[in-house]
């Protein structure tokens, strides 16, 4: 064990608000757990880390991050394992992705050391919130965004940076309906696609809220360019299995560079499977599966790992995909994964990141 490099002060909650939430019926995003880190930066410097009780802020109305947009998120989770401990899943992939996503937004990096400590105090302050039944676990919310209170266009000076969290219950993983975007686009080559910017969400609200008055779940965004090539489904990284191979679109600077999405390619690859990642055409999708050869589609994330995607619209058709029951890579693969999660199968990777309580 590292001794700490500086101690987070700690303000405690009087009373905690535990005993007030049903485990059994948990809706994502509602439920937050006693405290929540914070720490600001100001001349130049991080400074004043501090875990706080969850709970409101005050800003001014000239806070420049909701006029221009600096803000970023990322999305993590901790489980409990059956000795109690408590697990993290490749938290430094998480902070490597916030500090690609800060650099694109020109916001100040975040030191590994106050990332790790601010997360693992709030986590052994609040182990209690983590459930420990099988497919909970908590979910993590890091953001920064730009605090100058200026509404004059230029990089903030001022950010702060929490982390939030919430216990979260099994995803309600219904195979989805898919529609693929012919207009609308989510990111372009040398956009922000590739970081975890709050922006690139508010403009993928309208064309998906478009698609679902359709009759569809999600849209899979094409390239910007030419419509014509895979890029994502809806808030996840997008996979298929045709003939036997796993393949993803290869990352860019419009695609979000997924924490599942490589440990899903890697746990395949693992288990002997022949991975591609290269572009993939609409069209070649579309064919596979008048061909019979498009055995699997699904999506990849944090929340819900792996979402089966039961039918793909394009050009006025409906394209149903074989049953989920028969998918083997995907089955496979997501078993494995969350064998490696909780502590249950060899981490040959080291991903498993063990909070000490
Ligand atoms: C967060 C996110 C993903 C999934 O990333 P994970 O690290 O696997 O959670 C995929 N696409 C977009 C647009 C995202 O914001």
């Amino acid at each position: 064990m590292s001794v700490d490099t500086f101690t987070i002060p700690v303000q405690r909650v009087e009373k905690s608000r535990i005993s007030e939430v049903d485990f059994d019926n948990l809706q994502f995003g509602k439920t937050f757990s006693d405290h929540m880190f914070v720490v600001d930066y100001k001349d130049g410097v991080w400074q004043d880390p501090q875990v706080l009780p969850y709970g409101n802020m005050s800003l001014s109305p000239a806070t420049s991050s909701l006029h221009y947009g600096q803000a970023l998120f990322e999305g993590m989770k901790a489980y409990k394992d059956a000795n109690g401990d408590l697990l993290l899943f490749r938290p430094l992939a998480n902070l490597k992705r916030l500090n690609s996503s800060a650099e694109r937004l020109c916001m100040p990096e975040l030191p590994e050391e106050l990332f790790m400590q601010g997360l693992e105090q709030l986590l052994r302050l609040d182990a209690a919130w983590v459930p420990s039944k099988a497919g909970s676990s908590l979910y993590i919310r890091p953001l920064m965004f730009a605090t100058d209170d200026f509404i004059g266009v230029r990089p903030s000076l001022t950010y702060r940076f929490l982390i939030i969290a919430g216990p979260v219950g099994k995803y309600y993983d219904v195979p989805v309906k898919v529609a693929v975007e012919p207009n609308y686009v989510r990111s372009a080559e040398g956009g922000a696609g590739y970081a975890k910017a709050a922006g690139n969400y508010a403009a993928a609200l309208l064309p998906t809220r478009k698609m679902q008055e359709k009759g569809y779940d999600q849209l899979i965004w094409t390239d910007a360019k030419e419509h014509k090539y895979v890029e994502e489904s809806g808030t996840m990284n997008v996979m298929f299995v045709i003939d036997d191979v796993l393949i993803t679109p290869s990352l860019s600077t419009s695609i979000l560079h997924g924490v599942t999405r490589d440990s899903v390619l890697q746990v395949a690859k693992d288990l002997g499977y022949k991975v591609e990642e290269r572009k993939v055409a609409v069209e070649e999708v579309i064919e596979a599966h008048k061909a019979g050869k498009l055995q699997e589609a699904f999506g990849t994330g944090t929340a819900a790992i792996i979402s089966q995607i039961a039918l793909i619209h394009y050009n006025g058709q409906d394209y149903e995909l074989p049953p989920v029951e028969g998918r083997k890579v995907s089955n496979q693969v997501a078993i494995e994964l969350d064998k490696i999660r909780t502590g249950q199968a060899p981490d040959k990777h080291n991903w498993v990141y063990k909070v000490s309580l």
